[in-house]
């Protein structure tokens, strides 16, 4: 069964205010002094950076311009560093565990600073983050990483016990939570759209429906082979995250790609939305495998997204399962129609850290492990700086590429025994937790 059979339809739900098309067809140049392969968020500032400071930049994808992740995600500017802080001090140390920390919380700033500089029109809202735990031991561990982050980068963060909880969320599942105010939410298709208009307005050019079929070195720089020609460019820049292909079997060798899923229910009463999302916080859990969900823009809807372990076609079981998902954190919605459910890819490694780094004189801005919104506009700008040899503004994110996946080429067959183990580990911590 298709997930159609479940949603009234199978496209993202952003696309109804912000359809993603073609641009109108152009001939390749020949050269430029940037190519970058990937036009979601990270290619484009990428280009508009390089082009504000003089350089001629191509952009090519190989589907519409935002049609991968940039314009199927949650909205959500979490802007996540999935490595806990011991573990990012163990791994590289206690100055380089600081940088990319603060670099966290700047990430955040330039964002929010850059949508309204540049007069971006996305419905962005700065509502803080309800992150609910599902037992009164991670409330407890929540609370702790709440005051530190409060108490150490003067972040806005408090918790929330169960009695208060209902204040914040309209339900009883979890047993309390914590609140950041620094995360809010945007329209992702429609902040894409922004993006783009600024950086075709600043003079880069952008090809949609043109793939990449090769990269090879020359004496000038590298020749980039398309299904439009040949274009040659004194630098390379790689962003194509949870949709690289087989042009580049180096850096698929690196990048999983994961499909996450989002449905979002027909349009509700005021006063049910008012009832369940009362603040209209962007919203997460403590769970492994955790729903992300937060009210549409204009406060009409509901959409909650999470991980799809399907790895072909369209089923229905992932909206299925989500639906359910749904209807246990809001019983009142067991008869609400599904009106869309869709999914994108986002790209797992194993460092779990986004990056900037180079191999064999390629520049890569790319690894986003789901949390993009913020990330990758920021890493997308941090990498045209590292190739305009712009030190000062060097990125804690710029350094080794993340290490290859043993027997992998691109295929993730492992991804459905994982997404198996991760699912028993929280059925085991829901179970404690309510013991
Ligand atoms: C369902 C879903 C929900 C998410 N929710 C959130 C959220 O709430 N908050 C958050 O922070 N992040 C979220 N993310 C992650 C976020 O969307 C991504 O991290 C971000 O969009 C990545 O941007 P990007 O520019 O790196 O890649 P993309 O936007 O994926 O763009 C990559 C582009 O590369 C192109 N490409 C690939 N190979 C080639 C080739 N050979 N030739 C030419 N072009 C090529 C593709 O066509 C694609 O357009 C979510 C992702 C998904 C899928």
């Amino acid at each position: 069964m298709q997930s159609s059979r479940i949603a009234e339809k199978s496209t993202p739900y952003w696309w109804e205010a912000a359809p993603v098309q073609p641009l109108p067809e152009q001939p390749l140049a020949k050269q430029a002094d940037v190519v970058i392969v990937g036009a979601g968020y990270a290619g484009l500032t990428a280009g508009l950076t390089l082009a504000r400071a003089g350089r001629s930049v191509v952009v090519l994808d190989k589907m519409n311009p935002g049609e991968g992740a940039s314009s199927r995600n949650g909205g959500i500017t979490s802007g996540n560093i999935r490595l806990g802080y011991a573990e990012l001090v163990r791994k590289y140390g206690e100055d380089h565990a600081n940088a990319i920390e603060a670099e966290g919380k700047a990430a955040r700033e330039f964002i929010y600073d850059f949508i309204r500089s540049e007069g971006l029109d996305c419905d962005f809202n700065l509502t803080g983050r309800f992150y609910g735990a599902i037992g009164k031991e991670q409330y407890e561990t929540m609370a702790r990483g709440a005051e530190k982050l409060q108490r150490t980068l003067g972040i806005e963060s408090y918790a929330v016990p169960h009695a208060e909880q209902r204040q914040y969320l309209g339900t009883d599942y979890y047993r309390g939570g914590t609140v950041r105010m620094d995360i809010g939410g945007l329209h992702p298709a429609k902040y894409h759209a922004e993006i783009l208009r600024i950086t075709l307005a600043a003079g880069v050019t952008v090809h949609s429906n043109t793939a990449v079929k090769s990269i090879t070195k020359d004496a000038t720089g590298f020749r980039v082979e398309t299904t439009a020609g040949t274009i040659t460019g004194r630098q390379v820049l790689i962003c194509t995250n949870g949709y690289a292909d087989g042009a580049d079997p180096w850096l698929r060798r690196r990048l999983v790609p994961v499909r996450s899923r989002i449905i979002a229910t027909e349009e509700l009463p005021p006063e049910l939305m008012m009832k369940l999302m009362p603040r209209k916080m962007m919203c997460g859990e403590s769970k492994v495998l955790g729903y992300y969900y937060r009210p549409s823009p204009d406060g009409k809807r509901i959409l909650l997204g999470g991980r799809d372990a399907s790895q072909s076609g369209d089923p229905a079981a992932p909206t299925v399962a989500l639906r359910d998902g749904l209807i246990n954190l809001f019983p009142e919605l067991a008869d609400v129609k599904i009106s869309h459910s869709w999914f994108g890819n986002v790209a797992m490694h194993r460092d779990m850290l986004p990056r900037i780094f180079e191999h064999e004189g390629l520049t890569y801005a790319t690894g986003f492990c789901g949390s993009g919104v913020v990330w990758a506009p920021w890493i997308g700008s941090r990498a045209a700086h590292k190739l305009l040899g712009d030190d000062q503004r060097k990125s804690a994110f710029d350094f080794r590429p993340m290490s290859s996946i043993p027997f992998y080429a691109g295929q993730p067959y492992f991804m459905p025994a994982f997404i198996q183990v991760y699912r028993l580990q929280d059925r085991i911590a829901l179970a404690r937790a309510t013991r």
